[in-house]
């Protein structure tokens, strides 16, 4: 393998590139844009356009393409190639400055959620300066923005891009408050742990679920699991770690910063985790890290998949989103500090966030719902759908003494004082891993992990920055005209932990009795999707994003719609390819078992009258009822379909496919796996579980 550092960021038109092929003044400028969010002038984007340019040719690209992220979850882009046309009928490598800038895909194809129908079909795309171009497959990419031609965003980056700069505003209101001249921004940090499956291609490609689903929909449980315990980070496969190696030196090519890689708890399930970087970016990187883990798997005869939950019985994938923020001098401002000041800056930090997870319990929830998350949520893999907060023990006695104003006492360890108006120095990383808490202080940063391993984490971080900015912003009005500032931050952050504490739980979030427990302190429980979408449009969260300008109360009304919609198709192509599947592949299948079965035994009884068949009966007659009863739900399935189409209102087809179908699909499913369980294997139309799982 070539030399790491040579490759790394090699594909990408970094700080270093500009630095080398832009005049010095165009290289300023664009440092300005991409540290502070200036804006550009057309005169230097032309400039930067055309270095852009000649470094992507040198580096074999043909084309260029505004890559954008719209409310599919997935990228998109359109290929344009450099190529002009000269008067002498020859042809010149152009991209100027206004084709970096600004394109104008069509956006009638895309979701919209309505706005369409208010609004022009048109939309544009607009770069952002703050992530850098890159070149995939011979085509240089620009990271843009995706809005309607009226500007309504239709996109995932642009509320993310929107809420960093509100927090960073409200963010540096904060640091003043403490006296921090340096500082000249605030970013929010992330770094996205993804897990994903690897299985055979060819296995794969024989089941229509997996095909149409990215999941199992079928799959009766194979004698072995995940029980043993032997598969998380276990010794890799040298052809999972052949794959691992090339999805590394891909990774790093485009500049991301994988780090971590090692076998999760299921069969055949790994994990990948980057080193963090500023929220915009992680996002980019991490929707270019799951491309490339499909594209790579296929290297391989392998399959990549990041559906929530391939396969019943056995663990799904998440992601966790370790989400911190920091100064651009390099602070981080989740980190307990060594002095009394420091600490009370992060103590007020620490209160705006238990603040914001308690009052918007309802947006963390609905930043991470989507059907397929809902399998994982509260089915005791993932944390619960109860939003709550881990801050370990020693975090939490200190806040427990602020509160009570008694005296810290900290179990002998070190120096604890704490009076009301003295905040404690504390000693740090006693932060005890709790991996069942969906929202965990980890030490120096927050580790939410209640999202999807396939959906964008733009969602859950622009929810995250706008609610933890309007604590700040809060906090930054009571403490800005206050006459004696300590003695009303020790006050604010009181009243903040006594109003907010039902919010904290360091318990097993898996436990029974938590479910009870979160009920009397009132936090909400949205089981799925359809419970958690009508939070996200309620007054208080409109209000909340409207204030803050992440979006317009049309736009929130059209995610409402995306996310229902997604939601409901989702179950109806499952609910199809089920059926699809149970009359062409189960049905045939059993029958051919039973005939050969019948067939036997009317040989055997052709050889002799008395010979005993009672194998032959036993199966039959087990396997005939139980297919009747597989067709008759087939036929269910079939009338639940259809009625779901005279439901006019979106929230009502959202209830009806999880109350009506999803149920009718379960019970297809139990019925089905009953089946496979007692057919021949040589029958079976496609392969089980032990093969999917066990075969890498
Ligand atoms: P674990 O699996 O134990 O949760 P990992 O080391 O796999 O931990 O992942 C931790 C993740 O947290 C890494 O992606 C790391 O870069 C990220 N991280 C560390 N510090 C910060 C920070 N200040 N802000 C955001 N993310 C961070
Ligand atoms: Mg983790």
């Amino acid at each position: 393998m070539s030399n790491i550092p040579d490759i790394f960021g090699s594909m990408v038109f970094n700080d270093q590139v500009m630095k080398e092929r832009l005049p010095k003044n165009t290289y300023k400028a664009m440092k300005k844009t991409i540290e502070n969010s200036h804006s550009l002038d057309r005169g230097i984007a032309d400039i930067v356009a055309n270095a852009m340019k000649d470094w992507a040719i040198e580096k074999g690209a043909t084309h260029f393409t505004h890559w954008f992220q719209p409310m599919t979850g997935i990228t998109a882009e359109k290929h344009d190639s450099f190529i002009s046309p000269t008067p002498d009928g020859n042809i010149i490598m152009e991209f100027s400055g206004k084709e970096l800038i600004k394109g104008e895909p069509d956006a009638s194809s895309f979701p919209s959620g309505g706005l369409r129908a208010t609004f022009e079909a048109r939309g544009y795309t607009a770069w952002d300066p703050t992530s850098y171009a890159f070149i995939k497959d011979g085509t240089l990419c620009i990271p843009t923005a995706f809005c309607s031609y009226s500007g309504e965003a239709l996109d995932k980056k642009t509320p993310l891009l929107r809420s960093m700069e509100t927090i960073n505003l409200q963010a540096m209101r904060i640091l003043q408050l403490f006296g921090n001249t340096e500082a000249t921004r605030v970013n929010t940090t992330v770094g996205p742990e993804q897990e994903y499956f690897l299985i055979n291609k060819d296995l794969v490609e024989q089941r229509k679920d997996l095909v149409y689903c990215g999941r199992t929909l079928f799959g009766a449980k194979p004698p072995k699991g995940q029980e043993m315990e032997d598969h998380y980070f276990g010794a890799i496969k040298p052809r999972v770690l052949a794959y691992m190696k090339e999805l590394d030196e891909e990774l790093w090519k485009l500049g991301i910063l994988a780090k971590t890689k090692h076998n999760e708890v299921a069969p055949s399930q790994h994990e990948l985790a980057p080193i963090f970087t500023t929220t915009n970016i992680a996002t980019d990187h991490n929707q270019l890290t799951m491309e490339i883990m499909k594209k790579t798997a296929a290297n391989h005869g392998l399959t990549c998949l990041l559906h929530e939950k391939p396969f019943a019985g056995i663990n799904g994938s998440g992601k966790h989103n370790n989400w911190s923020l920091s100064t651009n001098t390099g602070l981080n401002l989740l980190e307990p500090g060594d002095s009394p000041e420091e600490n009370a800056q992060f103590l007020l930090f620490l209160a705006a966030i238990i603040k914001g997870v308690d009052e918007y319990q309802d947006l963390l929830r609905v930043s991470v719902a989507s059907a397929a998350n809902d399998h994982r949520l509260g089915a005791n893999e993932a944390p619960p759908a109860i939003v709550s907060i881990f801050l370990g023990e020693e975090l939490t006695d200190i806040l427990e003494a602020i509160e009570s104003g008694n005296v810290y006492d900290p179990k002998a360890k070190t120096e604890m004082k704490i009076g009301v108006d003295v905040l404690p120095g504390f000693p740090k990383d006693a932060t005890d891993r709790n991996r069942t808490s969906p929202f965990a202080f980890t030490g120096n940063k927050f580790e939410f992990r209640m999202l999807g391993s396939a959906i964008s984490i733009a969602g859950a971080n622009f929810v995250l920055n706008t609610v933890i900015a309007e604590e700040l912003s809060q906090f930054a009005d009571a403490l800005e005209g206050a006459n004696d500032f300590t003695k009303s931050l020790n006050a604010l952050i009181k009243t903040t932990i006594t109003d907010h504490k039902r919010i904290i739980f360091n318990g097993n979030n898996y436990a029974e009795e938590w479910l009870q427990e979160a009920e009397k302190r009132g936090l909400l429980n949205l089981k799925s999707t359809v419970d958690a979408l009508p939070y996200f449009i309620s007054d208080k969260n409109i209000k909340l994003f409207t204030k803050h300008k992440i979006f317009t109360e049309p736009e929130m009304h059209s995610r409402y719609e995306i996310t229902m919609e997604n939601y409901c198709k989702v179950i109806n192509i499952e609910a199809l390819t089920m059926l699809e599947m149970g009359k062409k592949e189960i049905i045939p299948a059993v029958c051919s078992y039973m005939k050969d079965l019948s067939d036997t035994a009317i040989s055997k009884k052709a050889l002799s009258a008395d010979m005993n068949c009672e194998l032959e009966t036993s199966i039959v007659s087990k396997l005939s009822s139980l297919s009747e009863s597989l067709y008759k739900k087939t036929k269910k399935l079939e009338e639940g379909l259809l009625d779901v189409r005279n439901l006019c209102s979106l929230q009502a087809q959202g209830e009806y496919y999880r109350d009506f179908i999803f149920l009718d699909m379960q019970e297809l499913r139990a019925i089905a796996d009953e089946i496979e369980v007692l057919v021949g294997e040589q029958y079976w139309p496609y392969p089980t579980y032990g093969q999917l799982l066990f075969s890498v």
